[in-house]
């Protein structure tokens, strides 16, 4: 069975008095969890390296919350993958929905994105969903589908592979799918997977659920086929709430 990943997205959130949440929850990371779960957090840029450098040692990995499709040069603010992993970072989130809708980055962005990621030895985190018009349209299923074909890219496998379906209208909400709802997603997302990467590969493509995961709902999300993990936000904040949900996995 594949090992489950739970990641923290701060998003735009903390400053370097926030580390302590990081040491926090490395020091909650007891035997018996490192046992059974994966951990990253993933801050803001500017708290990159400082983070990876105070989780040394806990087996916590950190990540970037986007990374430029470009290798370097005169692309002003932007932050390449090769700066993320200098940082110390294992994973780069990529394709969030603030980007794709706040930012314009379309699949074909997101697909560069997660190959640059990839060639610095990164593990793309490639994250998709429907917005809530598209749910109610009953088109959520094909929406994430084309997001999958479009996003990830070609010959990826479980070692340098993550997808996390965040539907757009869960996130920051309180609201989340039905257990039925996420089971018939993730199905869905890992026979797309199937076709593009190939069976065997896709099989073990962790597939992170992410949107309002809390440590109340998260032994419930957490249970359901096809889900190996979540990408948290608002209570990644939280060192408890955070190792909460990574103890309902
Ligand atoms: P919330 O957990 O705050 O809903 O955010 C989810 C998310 O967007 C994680 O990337």
């Amino acid at each position: 069975s594949i090992r489950p990943l739970v990641a923290g997205n701060w998003k735009m959130n903390g400053l370097k008095a926030d580390l302590a949440v990081a040491t926090e929850v490395a020091k909650g990371y007891a035997p018996e969890l490192k046992g059974k779960v994966d951990l990253a957090i993933c801050p803001p840029a500017s708290l990159l390296f400082m983070a990876s450098a105070a989780l040394i040692g806990s087996r916590i990995a950190t990540g970037g919350q986007d990374c430029s499709a470009q290798g370097s040069g005169a692309f002003t603010g932007e932050v390449s993958a090769a700066m993320l992993t200098d940082a110390g970072a294992t994973y780069a989130i990529v394709g969030h929905s603030e980007r794709r809708t706040l930012h314009g980055e379309t699949n074909a962005i997101v697909k560069a994105k997660a190959e640059a990621a990839q060639k610095e030895l990164l593990v793309p985190i490639v994250c998709v969903g429907e917005t809530r018009e598209e749910r109610e349209a009953g088109k959520a299923l094909a929406i994430v589908r084309r997001q999958i074909r479009g996003s990830v890219p070609d010959g990826a496998s479980a070692a340098t592979l993550v997808v996390a379906y965040e539907p757009v209208w869960a996130i920051g909400t309180g609201l989340t799918p039905t257990a039925q709802d996420v089971a018939e997603m993730h199905a869905a997302i890992r026979a797309e997977l199937g076709k593009l990467l190939g069976k065997a590969a896709a099989a073990g493509v962790r597939l992170l659920y992410g949107g309002s995961v809390k440590p109340s709902n998260a032994a419930e999300l957490m249970n359901v086929a096809n889900v190996d993990g979540a990408l948290v936000g608002g209570a990644s904040l939280k060192a408890e709430e955070f190792l909460a949900i990574a103890k309902a996995c």
